[in-house]
């Protein structure tokens, strides 16, 4: 086996279906006393019942976060807090909610405790992103991550299914590029291979029944898994491209993810054999970039960037970004392939 360096980090995971029960718990571990919880303003119901759980241990709740965390949110939050004698946040929700947490805990010392209701990844990582006059900004520090992560699958029951599968194909984006990651180990590719496969097995099962609790929490876990690798190794091409689109014309974070990971992948490929066999075995698949393709068609996700908003006028213009700065990746960054990856993730062809 050769030389690496694996970084794990402090955290605590509470798993489990109705471990939302422990919160309270998990706040005197902490040693806090009052939480503000936090919320988008479209879960401000489950943000209410979490204040309710925790009766005279809830300071108030901060139900508007937003996609990109304007920094305002942030400090507005921060502020609330503040105001309610909160001494620590309980962040509910997906990686928009989350990535309010982690903003406000970069700017004080107040503990984050995360319940993530999506597949997203973000309470696993160090990465935060903030967007200040109107620049987004992303960047790594060990302060923003939640020091508790409260995973309890009965939560996510309310994911509606179009954003179950979207969000478990950004998961497996996580591990499909940690697989072949430059900084990635064998602890990582254990963790990103099983994410895979526990991401991937639960889909048929929601499209069956999006309630079905076992499913649920396969999901979660395979989720648990492939944040964890995108906390641990650097991510390419994949994540660059996502990031650029994402940001320059604003489509959707999880439908993004799902409709570039198959050509990123195709991109790849002969460059990354190993990090294939094992994407494609984790899928149960022939190959990795079909299968990826195969599963999202499959759940009636989106294949084309030109279902999901994206202007044909737009892709030379995210190929020159794409190759702007120098990232790891397994293929070197060549803009005339990029630009033909671009176009076939635009149609939404299956890679060949
Ligand atoms: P999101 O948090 O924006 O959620 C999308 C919508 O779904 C929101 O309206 C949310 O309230 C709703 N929702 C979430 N869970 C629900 C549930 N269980 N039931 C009903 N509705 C629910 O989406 P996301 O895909 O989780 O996160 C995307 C954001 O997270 C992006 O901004 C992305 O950049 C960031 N992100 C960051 C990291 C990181 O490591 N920093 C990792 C992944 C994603």
């Amino acid at each position: 086996m050769t030389e690496f360096v694996y970084q794990s980090y402090p955290q605590r995971v509470v798993f489990g279906a109705g471990s939302l029960r422990h919160l309270v718990r998990e706040i005197d571990t902490l040693g806090a006393k009052r939480a503000l919880v936090l919320s988008t303003p479209e879960q401000a119901d489950a943000a209410r019942r979490v204040a309710e759980l925790l009766g005279e241990r809830a300071a108030g709740i901060f139900p508007k976060a937003v996609m990109h965390v304007p920094i305002e949110t942030a400090r507005e939050a921060r502020d609330e807090a503040r105001r309610l004698g909160a001494d620590c946040a309980v962040a509910i929700g997906g990686g928009s909610t989350t990535g309010l947490g982690k903003a406000i805990a970069l700017e004080s010392d107040l503990p984050i405790i995360t319940i993530p209701t999506t597949y997203a990844g973000s309470e696993m990582t160090p990465i935060y992103g903030l967007t200040d006059a109107g620049v987004k900004k992303t960047g790594r520090d060990a302060r923003v991550l939640p020091k508790t992560v409260i995973y309890d699958p009965e939560l996510t029951l309310t994911l509606p299914l179009a954003l179950t599968v979207t969000s478990a194909l950004n998961a497996i984006a996580h591990a499909a590029e940690g697989l072949y990651a430059h900084d990635g180990n064998p602890i990582t590719a254990l963790m990103a291979e099983e994410g895979i496969r526990a991401s991937a097995a639960a889909l048929p099962r929601l499209q069956a029944n999006p309630k079905e609790i076992a499913a649920r929490s396969d999901a979660l876990y395979g989720a648990w898994l492939c944040g964890s690798v995108l906390g641990a190794v650097a991510m390419g091409l994949h994540h660059k491209l996502c990031h650029t689109l994402g940001g320059t014309f604003n489509l959707p974070h999880a439908e993004v993810h799902t409709v570039i990971l198959p050509h990123a992948l195709a991109y790849n490929a002969g460059h990354a054999p190993e990090a294939m066999a094992r994407v494609a075995r984790a899928l149960g698949a022939t190959g990795a970039a079909q299968g990826v393709y195969d599963l999202a068609k499959r759940h009636g996700a989106p294949v084309a960037l030109k279902a999901i908003g994206m202007p044909a006028d737009g892709l030379d213009q995210a190929a020159d970004l794409a190759v702007q700065n120098q990232y790891p990746n397994p293929r070197p960054l060549e803009r005339a392939a990029i630009r033909v990856l671009l176009q076939r993730a635009f149609d939404g062809t299956r890679p060949d």
